[in-house]
């Protein structure tokens, strides 16, 4: 498939989990894709790295002219990177609401502040956030993760209506739970890895973890020109977790 020939992509987060299966996709679909991320370390070719926190407002607007330059132009942004926390809103003082905050939502703010002028001057401009079930699952302990990615959906619909007379789609991808490394350190920092694996496999209407090239696949289509008419939506990507109403098994 070469859908995406001819148009150039750049993922925050790329260098692992998501991020890369989805940088790895759009490649494999023909569009030349930068990497953006804390540690780009050795990507797989064709993939182009550039080291940026999106943490930091310099940095990324450094990054992203780096990688416009290298791509000669941008129609596509995926806003993946990301960081967890735990706990209820009794359990993280400020600072770690303002640094993960700080991350997963002005990350995406600044990322694409950045990308803005570069994206009009495309005729196939998309802009895919990575959401998270988190935002509307009301999840227990994860207040400050599912605030965050609550903002990101918001960000999303009010980013889609501002720029729809632009020609820029924005849209998100809700993924349920998983299978990346960020998940493998979850399991590993369990008591029982396997019985966690199993839990968690349990709690997928569909009995298994989400695999990233699935996740990678929704974000595909929609930063593809056959989603041309879909702006301001959310799909999910999380074998029934958010949408279905079971008996117990
Ligand atoms: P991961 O930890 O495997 O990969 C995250 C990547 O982002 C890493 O390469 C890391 O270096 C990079 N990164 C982290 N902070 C960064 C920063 N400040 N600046 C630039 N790069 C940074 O994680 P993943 O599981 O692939 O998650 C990716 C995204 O998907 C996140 O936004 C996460 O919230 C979301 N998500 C994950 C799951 C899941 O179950 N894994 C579920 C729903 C949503």
């Amino acid at each position: 498939m070469s859908e995406l020939q001819g148009l150039r992509a750049m993922v925050t987060g790329g260098a692992s989990g998501i991020g890369l299966a989805t940088a790895q996709l759009l490649a494999a679909r023909g569009a030349d894709v930068a990497v953006l991320d804390l540690d780009p370390g050795e990507l797989p070719k064709p993939l182009h790295g550039f080291t940026a926190d999106v943490g930091d407002d310099a940095g990324v607007r450094a990054a992203v002219a780096a990688a416009v330059a290298a791509l000669g132009g941008l129609d596509i942004l995926v806003n993946n990177a990301g960081i967890g926390a735990t706990g209820t809103v009794a359990d993280n003082p400020d600072s770690e609401w303002h640094r993960v905050l700080n991350i997963n939502v002005l990350g995406v703010v600044r990322t694409t502040r950045a990308a803005l002028p570069h994206l009009r001057a495309s005729s196939n401009a998309a802009i895919v956030n990575i959401c998270s079930i988190a935002a509307t699952a009301g999840l227990p302990q994860r207040a400050l993760y599912s605030a965050s990615k609550g903002a990101v959906l918001s960000l999303t619909l009010a980013m889609a209506a501002d720029h729809v007379r632009e020609g820029i789609r924005v849209n998100c991808v809700n993924p349920g739970t998983v299978d990346t490394p960020w998940v493998g350190r979850l399991l590993d920092a369990a008591a029982d890895p396997g019985a966690e694996r199993a839990a968690l496999n349990a709690r997928q209407p569909h009995g298994r973890l989400v695999r990233p090239d699935e996740v990678a696949a929704a974000v595909a289509y929609l930063a593809g020109p056959l989603a041309g008419s879909t702006t301001g939506t959310t799909l999910a990507v999380d074998g029934g977790m958010a949408g279905l109403r079971l008996r117990p098994r």
